[in-house]
């Protein structure tokens, strides 16, 4: 039924929800891999993880490049698999449904614009977004969504919170028992493995902390 969840997010927080790597384009990148800046190899959440906590800089064991997490700086590139796969995903929409967005950062913001022009579109968020302002419709720009205007016959806003405006929609469509289901198995799995975590000993003691001091502390004990 979805065919691709497009976010902004970085924290991987849609993976954490279940949601397969294939369905997601994370445009501003995410933490979920990280690559080193000199000879490219990859390296997974876990391996960062340890060395951010050890207050480390992540060096990679190939050579003696930086990892960096896979997020997008500003003023950096967005990834390819996003330019690649508007192209064919956006022709194939029959429902946009835009969640918890202020639609003000581009080039994310004009993805509503590449549905087909008789797809419904349906904003779930707290303040109305996104919308075609009245100086945008007297210059004959198309661009935006169309709440308020009486031809109006694809654009749905509901005001609220996404949780509320997504449970309303399954209940419509008569799967809202299934989805308090899902969220309360994945809510107590979420809890037992913060639970597991608690009861891991740290990746290192404050004494060997001391011995790994991050480049920033190197220049201070210089000076
Ligand atoms: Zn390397």
């Amino acid at each position: 039924m979805l065919l691709r969840h497009y976010t902004q997010n970085i924290d991987t927080l849609e993976r954490v929800a279940g949601i397969p790597g294939e369905k997601i384009v994370e445009a501003h990148g995410t933490f979920h891999t990280g690559h080193c800046l000199e000879c490219g190899k990859e390296y997974s959440q876990d391996w960062m993880k340890v060395k951010i906590f050890a207050n480390t800089t992540p060096i990679c064991e190939n050579c003696p490049g930086i990892v960096k997490p896979d997020i997008v700086f500003f003023g950096e590139s967005l990834p390819t698999k996003f330019h690649k796969l508007l192209t064919t995903d956006f022709p194939k929409c029959e429902l946009l449904i835009i969640l918890g967005s202020s639609l003000a950062v581009q080039p994310f913001a004009s993805l509503v614009d590449r549905a087909p022009n008789d797809v419904p579109r349906l904003l779930l968020n707290r303040e109305k977004a996104g919308h075609r302002t009245g100086m945008m419709a007297m210059l004959g720009m198309s661009g935006g969504m169309d709440f308020d205007s009486k031809n109006n016959t694809r654009d749905v806003l509901w005001l609220g919170d996404c949780d509320d405006g997504c449970q309303l929609l399954a209940d419509k469509l008569g799967f809202g028992e299934e989805l308090k289901e899902l969220c309360r198995r994945e809510h107590e799995k979420i809890d037992k493995e913060i639970e597991k975590n608690k009861e891991k000993p740290k990746p290192q003691d404050k004494k060997d902390q001391k011995k790994e001091v991050g480049p920033a502390e190197k220049v201070k004990e210089k000076l």
